[in-house]
């Protein structure tokens, strides 16, 4: 093939994978509903400032995977890299803050990134998120973490694990954040490049490190954990009894942090047994800070991020249901392809599914078609030995046939659809 294609690391559903995608989004669509959570949909591309201070300029993200573009008007936008950042401002743009709170939204979106695409990582990805606004209660955070746990449930989500970290606040976190750096110094030889700037711009960051001589420094480092203050230790303590109580085991990792100032207290990963090394199928935290670092009010917020992708790979089966059966209306004469056409059209507007012949196939043509389609009735038009205003129903499961009335059509398969389905 010599013409376009899909751009490197982006992929289309086709339609059985994306009917398999509908069924996911509308399975957990529901369990969003049961905790209260409504949709909101945001715009795909956003003004890069947001970005730069929602997600922060020394960051990854920031500094080598945004798309960002100039418009024809000189405005310099960004294809949304990561949804928290969106809510959050459109929280603030909307008012929500005068709803009683916190907010419960969830999003269904494509997130954009140039990143080296690998299984199941993409450029184009497609992420289910929630995000709770306005309230720093740790029943807030539980509510989040048993939410994306429902989801996995109700998905078939295989092998999944929770493990969990507190991440202090600006209460107790600079402090362990200069004792972390002291003891990473004292180290420095030991550790890698990236690593070694780390130590000076955000000594958080050396937990992500996969280095095995970094992880091994790491390992015996001073732990966030250890070292929160009196408020952070009680919400910590609530959070973890809270989900033990609804049923969870939630692991403690030291190497759960997050090296950003408006991230705080709760973190939380979910891994599925079934995808490798790069076991994460989602998670999130609390982000206290967001708020006011893009421009609203001090307000309090927590949420998660899943890809879908990442879900599929971690689940058991598909979810889609066979297509709904209906109908394929066959023309036995060219003069009677206006009448199958009509016939085809008010089934439809009663509601039932219906085919037809789109491609001038012989009527065996058609009758073939008609099997492949998965149609569960085949109506026959212009048969010689109907008289006028007749057609024939030909049950394509059960091979019996029985002529009828074109006008009583709709309401012969209605009933016969829906003895099937019983
Ligand atoms: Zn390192
Ligand atoms: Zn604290």
């Amino acid at each position: 093939m010599t013409g376009p294609r899909a751009p490197r690391g982006t992929y289309d559903l086709l339609p059985d994978d994306a009917a398999e995608r509908d069924a996911v989004v509308a399975a957990a669509a529901r369990v969003f509903g049961l905790y209260g959570y409504r949709r909101i949909v945001t715009p795909e591309f956003e003004e890069t400032s947001l970005f730069e201070r929602g997600v922060g300029e020394a960051t990854d993200i920031v500094r080598k995977e945004m798309y960002t573009f100039t418009d024809r008007g000189e405005r310099s936008l960004t294809l949304r890299p990561e949804g928290t950042a969106p809510v959050c401002r459109a929280y603030v743009e909307h008012g929500m803050h005068k709803l009683p709170q916190p907010v419960k939204l969830w999003y269904y979106c494509p997130m954009f990134r140039y990143e080296k695409p690998q299984a199941g990582r993409y450029r184009e990805h497609y992420q289910i998120g929630a995000e709770a606004i306005g309230s720093a209660e740790p029943a807030v955070d539980a509510e989040v973490v048993l939410l994306l746990a429902g989801i996995f449930a109700e998905l078939g989500v295989e092998g999944v694990t929770l493990k969990v970290n507190s991440m202090g606040d600006p209460q107790c976190r600079p402090a362990y954040v200069e004792k972390l750096r002291g003891y990473l110094r004292g180290r420095e030889d030991e550790l890698c490049g990236d690593c070694r700037e780390r130590v000076d711009v955000n000594p958080l960051r050396t937990f992500d490190c996969k280095v095995e001589t970094c992880r091994a420094v790491l390992e015996a480092a001073p732990r966030i954990g250890d070292h929160l203050c009196p408020d952070c230790r009680e919400h910590f303590h609530q959070v973890l009894g809270l989900l033990r109580d609804a049923g969870l085991d939630p692991s403690l990792d030291f190497r759960l942090v997050r090296g950003l100032d408006y991230y705080t207290r709760t973190t939380f990963e979910f891994d599925s047994s079934r995808l490798g090394a790069q076991s994460g199928v989602g998670g999130g935290g609390r982000y206290d800070g967001l708020v006011e670092q893009i421009g609203g009010p001090p307000t309090p917020g927590v949420g998660w991020g899943s890809g879908l992708e990442r879900i599929a790979l971690a689940m058991r089966g598909p979810l889609a249901p066979p297509r709904t059966a209906g109908v394929f209306v066959a023309a036995f004469a060219h003069e009677a392809r206006p009448a199958a056409f009509a016939c085809a059209q008010e089934l439809r507007r009663a509601g039932l599914p219906a085919e037809l012949d789109l491609a001038g196939r012989s009527p065996k043509g058609q009758l073939k078609q008609a099997g492949r389609s998965g149609a569960r009735y085949a109506v026959l038009v212009g048969l010689d030995e109907l008289g006028d205003g007749v057609v024939r129903l030909k049950d394509l499961a059960g091979g019996g046939e029985e002529d009828v009335a074109a006008a009583d059509l709709p309401g012969v398969v209605a009933a016969r659809l829906e003895v099937d389905a019983t």
